[in-house]
């Protein structure tokens, strides 16, 4: 029997075939949020041609330098609390779904162990938007805290998992182009240049501080160092922004940084030093560990998250932009609200934001 979904989806792709043939489709952005959405928006309207536009791909963008970790920080916001937490929690369901799939290594997905600890902070040991959603969280035992410096007084560890985008990005441009879509190299410098499109996603991350002239948005610099370390098997956090995360072919991330408004780039040998002196204090071997990269990014960091339908310059737009530190973790609760409100927008006759 058909699902009441398919059924919506289905008359829904009727009603915007009709009104538009086939429906032309961009979606800015070809970092993990422009990517989701491009496949889910095909998953929705199966007729539509979808183009992602994106002066970056895969390796190039901020996403591919995130260890991919689901740990959204309790400050991941959306306009409300229940918005928020929705977000979340179907995002949670999208990789767990995919994870329990036979391609989930294919894919970069994997489970991961996870430990919090602090010396000085309970609460950061908690996280009031995922203790529902795991299968384990609890507070860490006696033992477990010995795995932590010396002097560290709380704990937590949990069962989450992370998502790759080195694979998770190209398995999913494979499913777009497949299916008829298309991946265009271009900078996009306004939203009046997509009038041929019937609907645009703006999925630019921090480009969007551009195109939108949005100073709510504000990039917040970090930096790991990649090492090979097949022998670290979970997660660890600790404090001052310190971060041990394993990964597939026993790469580990090791963090981390956070510089508010700074768009330096560069790689800076201050920082590497602090990042392996804290993580060697967890894990002694790292300092032993072969280095593979230092990378650099900044997170497009916005609150609350931006997924809003707007009409510029006569073009309907659907962004969806500013997941800050959490982009990876909460790319498909918001790829699925912006699909949403785009096949909305698309039947409307709208002239104002939605
Ligand atoms: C060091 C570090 C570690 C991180 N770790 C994690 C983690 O463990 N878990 C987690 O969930 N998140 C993590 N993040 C955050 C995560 O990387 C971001 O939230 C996420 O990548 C944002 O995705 P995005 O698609 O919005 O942006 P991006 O990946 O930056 O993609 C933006 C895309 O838009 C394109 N673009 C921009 N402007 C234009 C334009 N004018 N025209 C055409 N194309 C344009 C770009 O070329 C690019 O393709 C981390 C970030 C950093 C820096």
């Amino acid at each position: 029997m058909k699902s009441m979904q398919s059924i919506v989806t289905k008359c829904l792709e009727t009603t915007t075939s009709k009104m538009y043939g086939q429906p032309n489709i961009a979606v800015i952005g070809g970092g993990v949020v422009g990517i989701t959405v491009a496949k889910l928006f095909q998953d929705q309207l199966k007729n539509a041609k979808v183009t992602v536009l994106a002066e970056q791909f895969t390796e190039d963008t901020t996403s591919h330098i995130a260890a991919g970790i689901f740990k959204p920080g309790t400050s991941f916001k959306g306009p409300t609390k229940e918005i928020t937490k929705k977000w979340v929690n179907d995002s949670w369901h999208y990789w767990q779904d995919m994870l329990k799939t036979p391609d989930a290594e294919q894919i970069g997905i994997m489970p991961l162990g996870t430990y919090i600890f602090s010396k000085e902070n309970y609460h950061v040991t908690r996280n009031y938007l995922i203790e529902d959603l795991m299968p384990i969280y609890r507070p860490v035992t006696d033992e477990e805290l010995k795995l932590a410096p010396v002097g560290t007084k709380f704990g937590s560890y949990f069962l989450t998992l992370k998502a790759e985008c080195g694979r998770y990005l190209p398995w999913m441009e494979k499913i777009i182009v497949q299916r008829g879509g298309e991946l265009v190299k271009r900078k996009v410098e306004n939203f009046a240049s997509l009038s041929n499109y019937d609907l645009v996603f703006n999925c630019a991350g921090l480009g969007a501080k551009y195109l939108c002239d949005d100073h709510d948005l504000v990039p917040i610099r970090g930096q790991v160092i990649k090492v090979k370390a097949p022998w670290v098997k979970s997660s660890f956090y600790g404090d001052t922004d310190t971060y041990i995360i394993p990964g597939l072919n026993g790469v580990v991330t090791l963090g981390g940084c956070r510089g508010y408004a700074s768009y330096n780039l560069n790689n800076c040998k201050y920082d590497a030093a602090s990042i392996m002196e804290r993580c060697s204090e967890f894990i002694p071997s790292l300092k032993d560990a072969e280095v593979i990269a230092h990378k650099v990014g900044l997170r497009p960091h916005r609150s609350p998250v931006r997924v809003e339908a707007e009409l510029i310059d006569g073009v309907k737009v659907v962004h969806c932009y500013g997941h800050g530190g959490d982009g990876v973790a909460t790319a498909p609760g918001t790829a699925i609200d912006a699909v949403e409100k785009g096949l909305n927008f698309l039947r409307s006759n709208t002239r104002n934001k939605l």
